[in-house]
């Protein structure tokens, strides 16, 4: 089955509203003509007003990194996903490896999140993947399986139709170690398998499966070469307007 390219940024906390400009003002004329595939960007919270400014009348969807599950309440420092409809974001990352690691996300408030992000309207990208230890200890199945049956748990077709899954290792994030296109493929089809078995055949071979971990213009043209590698989840190489564009035009 033929699947539409995603290549999403994850600016994570980095850029100001002034840098967030000047990025699109740079990043605009260059994927001008790139209507082979989606672009999502994540900026901080803080810049999405201006990021949003910046993408209308393109195809460029804003995402955010993060929210709460609740619709409002007493959460001191937190934003809902209504608010982030409000802003303009069209999806929000669920489960990103470093909200795993320093902020305590559990596969738990990765489906409650995931569930208050599909009643807003907002595309979910839903990261999991294994430590550099796991890996080693040949736990890589067992923690991907845990992650996806715990952060997708009591979803319906229907709902599963309308997320993004992004595999990212977590010994290749912000290391310069990616993974082979061919460990990547392989996990890929690993998680498609886990996907069969929870949703219907039609929505597990349309799943859109994103690999993250030092994705750079050098390495995205093998990478998006495997069959199952649908798109890329771009950290550090997504904050320079010419290397995210040169992903972009893999
Ligand atoms: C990420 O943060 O999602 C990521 C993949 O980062 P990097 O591309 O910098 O490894």
């Amino acid at each position: 089955m033929s699947r539409r390219p995603v290549i999403a940024g994850n600016w994570k906390m980095y850029k100001t509203q002034a840098d967030t400009r000047q990025f699109f003002a740079a990043f605009k004329p260059l994927v001008a003509h790139s209507r082979h595939c989606d672009i999502i960007i994540a900026p901080p919270f803080t810049a999405l007003s201006v990021a949003v400014e910046a993408a209308a009348g393109t195809p460029i969807a804003i995402a955010a990194q993060n929210a709460h599950w609740a619709r409002e309440g007493a959460f001191t420092g937190e934003i809902s996903m209504p608010m982030l409809v409000e802003a303009g974001c069209r999806g929000v990352i669920i489960g990103h490896s470093e909200r795993r690691q320093y902020f305590g996300e559990t596969d738990e408030s990765v489906n409650r999140k995931l569930g208050a992000a599909l009643h807003a309207g907002l595309t979910p990208i839903i990261c999991v993947g294994e430590l550099a230890a796991e890996r080693d200890a040949n736990l890589t199945h067992a923690v991907l399986k845990r992650q996806f049956e715990g952060g997708l748990h009591a979803l319906t077709d229907a709902d599963f139709s309308r997320i993004l899954l992004a595999y990212e290792p977590i010994w290749a994030i912000g290391t310069g170690r990616t993974a082979t296109p061919e460990i990547a493929a392989a996990v890929h089809r690993f998680l498609r398998e886990l996907a069969a078995k929870q949703f219907s055949p039609e929505c597990a071979s349309a799943l859109r499966i994103l690999y993250g971990g030092s994705v750079k213009p050098d390495n995205i043209k093998g990478l998006m070469a495997q069959e199952e590698i649908d798109g890329a989840l771009v950290g550090g190489a997504s904050l320079d307007a010419k290397s995210f564009a040169a992903i972009v035009n893999f």
